[in-house]
């Protein structure tokens, strides 16, 4: 299977300046045959591969060749698969969340450009890139086998990143139990059907300064020198927040994924949720979406099983160790006593018991082949 490498370089003065010209003639050949697909309809990729090849030819665009010219067909390749997952996904082949339309690359975005092969090679502890030269990545981590890809990155934050693309063999690790559920929520970010407990990190302060600079962004004129100032500055504290969150998930799933032979999560309608627009509900929410999509590719890598429970099953409205059903509960009772058995329950660890359950058969889940919705992000978030 594969998985990604990520390793942070310092590229020279000179190579910032080849890289900014890389990444924006691969922006152009990206937005040029959008641009063109947007117009009629995807062409595409050996139709749009022979109109760069032709418009390299042209004066308004011949600085193209000034450029290796790997990325630039990795770019058309990606709006390839990007067309092909969105059709896929409008016509219900493609299962998981939907996929829309791809979008024009903007210069304030990340920038990004993929060598393949034929555009990059490993030099000892350098990494060399077509017409760019050689980069020292600081190695983390040792690559586990020849990568076929390498993508320079470059944040909103002006950080970059090299990410190689690389075969890995999965995992063997004896798991120590058969199955646990996790019932995610907001106040304890997942409480799971053995007891254990995790919050999240706390993102407070970060969010309050994140508040107070985009409040002066809002006065500071446009494209004024300040005002870029403040964007890093805003971009800085995001990335911040997205790497402690990163961080937590990432430890978080590998525990769950590594000791448990079965996860069971149960599917949220987050676009639901998402009215709500306070930033610190709107972080626990994408936390939740890439926690499962953690969980996912790792119970891959570690040869587990994964599965999702439908979100209309009553978890919090049955007992665990009975099944006797209380019926809805308020949002503010975190704990009961069983009316028929008598248990003192937790409201999160009973619905995570409850979770399990459901995942592993043990009682019936009722709705599952009715709606089989996914957990969705709201795409106003990113
Ligand atoms: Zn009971």
């Amino acid at each position: 299977m594969k998985a990604g490498y990520n390793y942070r370089f310092y590229p020279t003065d000179q190579q910032k300046l080849s890289l900014a010209q890389l990444f924006g003639c691969v922006r152009v050949v990206w937005n040029d045959a959008l641009a063109r697909s947007k117009a009629g309809k995807y062409p595409g990729y050996n139709v749009l591969a022979k109109s760069l090849t032709l418009s390299k030819k042209t004066e308004e665009r011949q600085w193209l060749n000034d450029v290796s010219s790997v990325p630039l067909q990795q770019s058309l390749k990606q709006l390839e698969i990007a067309y092909k997952s969105y059709f896929e996904s409008l016509n219900g082949k493609r299962k998981g969340k939907r996929v829309g339309q791809p979008r024009f690359k903007k210069k304030t975005n990340n920038q990004s450009a993929t060598f393949v092969k034929s555009g990059f090679s490993l030099k000892g502890k350098a990494v060399y890139l077509a017409k760019i030269g050689n980069v020292n990545p600081i190695w983390s981590r040792e690559l586990p086998s020849d990568p076929s890809s390498v993508t320079v990155i470059k944040d909103c934050a002006n950080r970059y990143f090299l990410s190689f693309v690389v075969e890995i063999e999965p995992i063997q690790v004896d798991a120590k139990s058969q199955s646990i559920g996790i019932d995610l929520g907001i106040k304890t970010f997942a409480v799971m059907s053995n007891g254990d407990r995790s919050s999240s990190p706390n993102y407070k302060e970060l969010d309050r300064k994140i508040r107070f600079l985009q409040n002066k962004l809002a006065r500071q004129p446009k494209d004024s020198k300040r005002r870029n100032k403040t964007r890093i500055q805003i971009a800085k504290l995001h990335n911040r927040i997205a790497d402690i969150r990163k961080d937590f998930l990432h430890k978080l799933s590998t525990k769950i994924v590594s000791e448990n032979k079965v996860i069971v999560l149960e599917d949220l309608n987050l676009s639901g949720m998402m009215k709500n627009r306070k930033l610190s509900r709107a972080i626990s929410q994408q936390g939740w979406y890439d926690f499962r999509v953690l969980c996912e590719a790792k119970s891959d890598k570690f040869g587990r099983e994964f599965r999702v429970i439908s979100r209309w099953e009553p978890t919090s409205q049955t007992c665990s160790d009975c099944g006797f059903k209380w019926g809805k509960l308020d949002l503010s009772i975190r704990e009961l006593i069983c009316l028929n058995c008598g248990t003192h329950q937790d409201r999160d660890e009973n619905a995570a018991k409850n979770i399990q359950k459901v995942g592993t058969g043990h009682c019936h889940d009722s709705k599952r082949t009715r709606i089989d919705r996914k957990t969705t992000k709201d795409s106003k978030l990113k």
